[in-house]
């Protein structure tokens, strides 16, 4: 692993952060959801103005055909420089890159110009009621009728789907097949229809991040299907693989300001020095040892990519441990401010309370140790 930048990426930190610096999102909103998805919503538009809205999507599509390391780069700036994630960050990082390996000329031209300026955004109708760990147990049906599917059933944890014009849904079109992956299929799903049902679900934090999604006899026209009937399996994991190649640069920046948003608060109050300062000291120490191991992973990860072609298990082993960093941040950030962290407007507050969802969202803590257990350790497989 060489973690020095060539020329060439050393050229685009540099414009980047040039352009960073003189660009910015303007002052976040407060308590309105709405107001606050467009303020993401207008700086993704900003940055598809400059280009760099996609900088990993090839040029011909309008990014910068960007290398991982370059993609790395992007998001480790966008986070250095205190910047949020674009609002279709789904669109971006998810639907695009999957359209452009499993879909048709006609999909790619009709769908990819809208992702890049945030004008059609995307959520993602994977995770069921039963099926969130173990999606191939989903239970969505898709029914054949014309040019037409008919779909019925409920999607949930549908984050952003208040907000998006289309889904990438997950659905069961064989019902005999024994093989539970199989008979799977892959579609865009427009949910401005009157079978498509969106209901907030209020999270511990107050805001409605995500939301049900009820299916009742939606409908998709046959050109909509992803990489032809019974291959949903597949083309899911491509969606999957590549929603944390990018993101994982993204957190552990943000965790490292974080940390040092406390430790500067901490040496404020003067709870650095004197005899207690030691302890506190060695906590934040330890969190700060961390986020160099989470940041030096992720970069092995990308070195892994570069020379297999696909991600390895290290993708697992970062999101397991910024999940539990994060946790063990915010906690201690409670402990140490105490009971002003806890005030409804004190950003320590949300950050404590959002926390609590990292070890569930893109795959739960669990899951991942058993994919480290299996695939980094050699362990046996647990069935
Ligand atoms: C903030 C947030 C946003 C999300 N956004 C989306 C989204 O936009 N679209 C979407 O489709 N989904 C989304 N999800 C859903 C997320 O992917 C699922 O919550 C996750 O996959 C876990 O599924 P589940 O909730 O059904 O839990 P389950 O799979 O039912 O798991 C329940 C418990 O059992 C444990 N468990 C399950 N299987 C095993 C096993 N084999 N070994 C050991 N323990 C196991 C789990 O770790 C967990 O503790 C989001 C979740 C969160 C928290």
């Amino acid at each position: 692993m060489d973690l020095t930048f060539n020329d060439e990426e050393a050229a685009f930190r540099d414009e980047l952060r040039a352009w960073l610096g003189a660009n910015d999102a303007g002052p976040e909103p407060q308590g309105d959801e709405d107001a606050h998805y467009r303020w993401r919503r207008d700086w993704q538009r900003q940055l598809a103005d400059a280009r760099w809205a996609g900088v990993h999507w090839p040029s011909e599509f309008g990014g910068r055909s960007a290398t991982l390391t370059q993609s790395a780069i992007f998001f480790e700036e966008l986070g250095r420089s205190r910047a949020p994630l674009p609002a279709d960050v789904l669109g971006l990082l998810l639907a695009g890159p999957t359209l452009m390996v499993w879909g048709t000329d006609a999909q790619k031209e009709r769908l990819l110009p809208t992702i890049l300026n945030a004008e059609e955004p995307w959520c993602q109708g994977f995770s069921e009621p039963d099926a969130g760990s173990d999606l191939a147990a989903l239970k969505t049906r898709a029914v054949r009728d014309g040019d037409d599917w008919v779909v019925t059933g409920q999607k949930v944890w549908t984050s952003g789907a208040q907000f998006a014009k289309w889904c990438m849904l997950v659905a069961r079109t064989d019902f005999e097949t024994p093989k539970k992956h199989q008979g799977l299929t892959y579609f865009v799903l427009d949910m401005d229809q009157p079978g498509v049902i969106v209901r907030p679900l209020r999270q511990i934090t107050g805001e409605a991040e995500f939301n049900e999604l009820f299916l009742q006899e939606a409908r998709i026209p046959d050109d909509a299907v992803v990489g032809g009937v019974g291959n949903g399996w597949k083309v899911a994991m491509t969606t999957l693989m590549n929603e944390r190649s990018g993101l994982a640069f993204f957190l552990q920046v943000r965790l490292r300001n974080q940390l040092d948003k406390l430790i500067e608060e901490v040496a404020a109050r003067g709870m650095l020095d004197g005899a207690g300062g030691n302890a506190i000291a060695q906590k934040l120490g330890d969190l700060h040892v961390k986020a160099e191991v989470i940041r030096l992973t992720a970069y092995r990860g990308l070195t892994a990519i570069e020379r297999y072609g696909q991600p390895g298990p290290e993708g697992s082993l970062t999101k397991w441990m910024w999940s539990q960093a994060n946790q063990e941040l915010t906690q201690l950030a409670v402990d140490l401010l105490g009971d002003e962290a806890l005030t409804a407007d004190s950003p320590w507050s949300y950050e404590l309370l959002r926390a609590r969802g990292n070890s569930i969202e893109g795959g739960t803590t669990e899951v991942l140790k058993n994919i480290v257990a299996e695939r980094v350790l050699g362990l046996p497989r647990m069935r």
